[in-house]
């Protein structure tokens, strides 16, 4: 984003607060520095000379970048591109973001080489240019999922949001240009993380045609013959959906619509199934008392709920729901809805061709 885009989009602001009540942090810390509003203010202030660098890096760094204020703003203000363009300008990356990427997921690979993840990716059957994104966790499990059967996914960086969040922008843009190739040659991609999809959509450089290439798996889960295994443990239990931050309503809708219609679960919507989970990418790191603080209140209404299974699709939020349910002393299964899918519906493998490829 260029600075005069910034300037525009500071400008745009209304100051009408209706960023305010959906705002995690200001949940948690009721302190107007911290939300969208009081972040433009500030920067507008920046602007005009009025404050200095030092007086707003400190309250840009604890933004969670969940877009929610984005969401619900209806001056159409970028807020978290502004944001993170601005992060990074104040407060550039000292340490390597791919560096510390890579020392993430390093647990996860050790796991994966300690021979835990048993399966062996198989040869692919069906050659099309439909385009599988796959995650940089799943990735680095070398997980095999039924999209990998099916689509090419190897070619894709990171979606670029962790090197985003925290103003790495050199690695961002490097990923979002290798990202972009792959796109513009492909006729779909199809997403399994809400938040890698909604970081690629943010790409500026994509127009409406490309974007509308992105598409996310559950598109074809409404299918009416889609049913629980008969011997699935989750069989008559009750399940509910935690919405990423990230994901979009329309995607959300037709989870909802799939669940609440899947013959052998009971689907029960949480009360407020989009509050955050507050574990987005490294933010428990830097910031770990706000981010608990926003856990556990996600924790204690899932334990509300009485849910034997949380289904989610972002591994970030399914890492911290599940961190969620030890403290909160609620002990149930969080699985990523792909995963859920996979191994607990009766799909045949033609069938999952079909239907996977009426949305591509
Ligand atoms: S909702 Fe948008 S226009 Fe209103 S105060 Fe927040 S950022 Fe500004
Ligand atoms: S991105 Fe999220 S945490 Fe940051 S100001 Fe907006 S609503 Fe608040």
């Amino acid at each position: 984003m260029q600075e005069d885009e910034i300037k525009k989009n500071i400008n745009k602001c209304s100051r009408c607060a209706l960023c305010l009540q959906n705002c995690p942090i200001y949940q948690i810390k009721k302190d107007e520095n911290n939300t969208a509003r009081g972040l433009i203010c500030k920067l507008s202030g920046y602007e005009k000379n009025i404050l200095v660098e030092n007086e707003i890096k400190k309250d840009l760094k604890i933004c969670l970048n969940c877009s929610k204020c984005k969401e619900n703003c209806p001056s159409k203000v970028n807020t978290t591109l502004v944001f993170a363009y601005k992060n990074a300008k104040f407060s550039p990356s000292i340490i390597s973001q791919r560096l510390f990427l890579m020392v993430k997921l390093l647990p996860i690979k050790i796991l994966y080489f300690l021979n835990i993840f048993k399966k062996k990716l198989k040869k692919k059957t069906i050659k099309s240019n439909v385009l599988y994104f796959k995650g940089c966790v799943a990735k680095a499990q070398h997980k095999i999922t039924y999209l990998d059967k099916i689509f090419s996914s190897s070619d894709f960086l990171c979606c670029g949001l962790p090197y985003l969040s925290s103003g790495d922008i050199k690695n961002y843009n490097k990923a979002k240009i290798r990202n972009i190739n792959l796109i513009k040659n492909a006729s779909k991609v199809v997403f399994d993380c809400a938040s890698c999809k909604r970081a690629v959509s943010e790409y500026e450089e994509l127009d409406e045609n490309e974007i509308k290439k992105l598409v996310f798996f559950s598109d074809f889960l409404s299918e009416k013959n889609l049913k629980l295994n008969k011997n699935s443990k989750y069989r008559n239990k009750t399940v509910v959906f935690h919405k990423p931050c990230h994901m979009d309503k329309d995607d959300f809708k037709k989870i909802e619509l799939f669940l609440a219609n899947l013959e052998g679960i009971n689907y029960k919507k949480l009360e407020n199934p989009d509050q955050c989970c507050g574990f987005g990418g490294s933010y428990f790191i830097y910031h770990p008392i706000v981010a608990f603080k926003i856990l556990l209140k996600k924790a204690f209404e899932i334990k509300k709920s009485k849910a034997d299974l949380i289904l989610t699709a972002c591994p970030s939020c399914t890492i911290g729901l599940r961190f969620g349910q030890i403290i909160s002393l609620n002990f149930k299964k969080t699985l990523e809805l792909r995963d859920f899918v996979d191994c607990e519906l009766t799909i045949k493998k033609k069938k999952y061709y079909k239907l996977l490829f009426r949305i591509c």
